[in-house]
């Protein structure tokens, strides 16, 4: 298992900054007993210019705040002084590049009552950029993404993270890299925690917001796109659609853009190295780092 902490990690826990090895959580909480919490995974980067970034730092924190009203947790943080907590916490552990979570958690409560207060804990572990440049091997779920009248689906709360865990274990248990999700109606939704655009004819394409969580890098990528006179259409389509692309990335905070090798038995036709979709892969990782890069489609 991957080691998150040591005797020496300090963590934001509730107006405080203590040890990981020292921090308490009430078992009684009604976050742990139901999956009632709502969180965010963010990233922090070393820019080029040797400066600590927090990407998208105020879209994450408000999404916090968001995910939590949808959940009707009550929510007393201010965005700017989270996101000044966040960076004093890097300090503290002396990290650049790093993943960062914050989660907001509820009371001891046993019933299913709405909560007078929250609790807020903020973690982060150290996380180096851009491992991922092999191409994955992605399977079809058996498993659909949970139904948007039974949750909300737009809010990222902890028990709709049961759906991807059993999602990508699947997978993993039949020797593929991740799982690709379908959505109740049976159309592509997205990963276990990543949005999903594939690329034909020049073109992009990515299920619209509706029966998806619509990333924050999924935002980015459209914004690239923009940026580089690229064009971009969400629309619904079915893995078959899907088998026909010239080539197919994930995109998320943690997985930042990541290949497709393959779809099951599918494997797509073009050479990566020649696609748009790793034009979008190179301005992801510069956009990150504060590096500058050509907004143009024309070779760099
Ligand atoms: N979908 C799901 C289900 C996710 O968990 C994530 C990761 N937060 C994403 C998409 C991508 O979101 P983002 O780009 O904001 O990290």
């Amino acid at each position: 298992m991957a080691s998150y902490y040591n005797n020496e990690t300090i963590i934001y826990l509730n107006g405080e900054f203590i040890r990981a090895t020292e921090a308490k959580m009430d078992f009684y909480s009604q976050s742990l007993h139901y999956g009632y919490s709502v969180f965010e995974g963010i990233r922090s980067y070393k820019t080029e210019k040797g400066e600590t970034k927090i990407f998208k730092a105020v879209d994450h924190f408000d999404r916090l705040k968001n995910s939590a009203e949808a959940l009707n947790m009550p929510y007393t943080w201010d965005t700017d002084e989270l996101i000044d907590i966040t960076y004093d916490l890097l300090k503290r552990n002396n990290l650049q590049d790093a993943y960062i979570r914050p989660v907001v958690y509820a009371p001891a409560n046993m019933s299913f009552n709405k909560n007078p207060e929250s609790f807020i804990v903020i973690e982060t572990w150290e996380m180096q950029p851009f491992l991922g440049e092999k191409l994955i091997k992605v399977m079809t779920s058996s498993f659909q993404r949970p139904n948007p009248k039974g949750f909300r689906i737009e809010a990222k709360a902890g028990g709709h993270y049961v759906n991807s865990i059993l999602a990508s274990q699947e997978a993993k248990a039949a020797g593929y890299d991740e799982a690709l999700l379908t959505d109740i109606n049976g159309y592509v939704a997205e990963g276990p925690g990543a949005n999903v655009f594939y690329e034909k004819n020049g073109k992009l394409y990515t299920p619209p917001p509706g029966n998806i969580l619509s990333g924050i890098t999924r935002a980015t990528v459209i914004e690239i796109c923009d940026e580089l006179g690229i064009s971009i259409e969400e629309k619904l389509f079915t893995t078959d659609d899907l088998k026909q692309a010239d080539a197919v990335f994930y995109c998320g905070t943690a997985a930042e853009v990541i290949g497709w090798n393959s779809l099951d038995e599918t494997v797509f036709p073009a050479t990566w190295e020649n696609t748009i979709s790793k034009k979008i892969q190179e301005a992801y990782k510069c956009k990150v780092t504060e590096k500058e890069y050509h907004k143009t489609t024309e070779p760099v």
